[in-house]
């Protein structure tokens, strides 16, 4: 199995449009210890044929564009068989939108991400120009299934794992909060490797740990360092755990979980731009460094 990270910064990416934080002036002055990222996504594939984006992020094209494996073969076609959603956030999702051009690909989706997708929402009619064009396959937590996308079977399996999160923030108000609007993707190929992909996690769950103790890679939430990564800088009133994302440092952070994991590759994906482990040098980089975990950057591999 292969798992590129095709992009590794939470939404609004890094830097963010909007944000003159540290991280961002930094990335736009080109310092040496800083690099850019693109928003969250993941390119998987068992033959190196047919690849599976985990999330579509905004940043697809681009993401397409940086990594030749996905690149079309002929005059209209593309090696990306399917997309599998890991939840209805716009950072998640969008990138569907983008990849409109009446395409066939298969949607894997819980009830509660489709549902937010199709209903309240005339964009969604983009992908639904003519029958066939997005097969939408459902996922249920605890189920696990054989993953298929437009040019048939892949190689692998998916398992939906329901972890803490919330209602995308669009949502709120409309949508009721349902236990499978926030998963983890674990994927096991032929040889028994398996994967998980969950780059967006309140906390820890037993479920979790059971999975993440078999898995080979662990690409997991590195969202922030601190709970008050963002109050602290007067960002807004909402802490990490207010906007569903484990903090990685403390006590009861997510690096002491990580740590005493025995998967070979434990990497942070979905780093906000404010997160300090982004420069190289910094006293919480070094401490994941002693953690024996690793923080993603776009183009990053993991070969199973
Ligand atoms: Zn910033």
């Amino acid at each position: 199995m292969h798992l590129r990270v095709l992009g590794s910064a939470a939404g609004g990416g890094s830097p963010q449009w909007n944000c003159g934080c540290a991280n961002c002036v930094g990335i736009r002055s080109g310092h040496a210890l800083l690099q850019a990222r693109t928003q969250a996504s993941a390119a998987v594939s068992a033959d190196g044929r047919q690849w599976f984006l985990l999330a579509a992020s905004p940043d697809v094209r681009a993401q397409i564009e940086a990594f030749p494996a996905l690149h079309p073969r002929r005059l209209r076609d593309t090696p990306i068989g399917g997309v599998v959603l890991n939840n209805g956030d716009v950072d998640a999702c969008l990138g569907l939108f983008i990849l409109r051009e009446d395409q066939p690909l298969v949607v894997y989706a819980s009830e509660a991400v489709e549902r937010g997708l199709r209903e309240h929402n005339a964009l969604t009619r983009t992908l639904e120009r003519r029958p066939g064009q997005l097969t939408w396959n459902r996922l249920r937590a605890g189920e696990v299934v054989p993953l298929v996308g437009a040019a048939g079977p892949s190689g692998l399996t998916i398992e939906a794992v329901a972890v803490p999160g919330t209602v995308p923030l669009h949502l709120k108000g409309l949508a009721a909060a349902s236990p499978d609007d926030n998963l983890a993707i674990v994927l096991r190929d032929a040889h028994g490797h398996s994967v998980i992909y969950a780059p967006t996690v309140a906390a820890h769950t037993p479920l979790l740990e059971e999975r993440a103790r078999t898995a080979d890679a662990l690409v997991f939430d590195g969202t922030f360092f601190r709970d008050d990564e963002l109050t602290s800088l007067g960002l807004t009133t909402r802490s990490a755990r207010d906007m569903a994302h484990w903090p990685l440092g403390g006590p009861e952070g997510s690096l002491r979980w990580l740590a005493q994991l025995p998967c070979r590759r434990k990497i942070l994906t979905h780093i906000n731009n404010t997160n300090p482990i982004l420069r190289t040098g910094a006293p919480e980089r070094d401490e994941l460094t002693a953690a024996g975990v690793e923080v993603a950057y776009d183009g990053l591999e993991v070969e199973l």
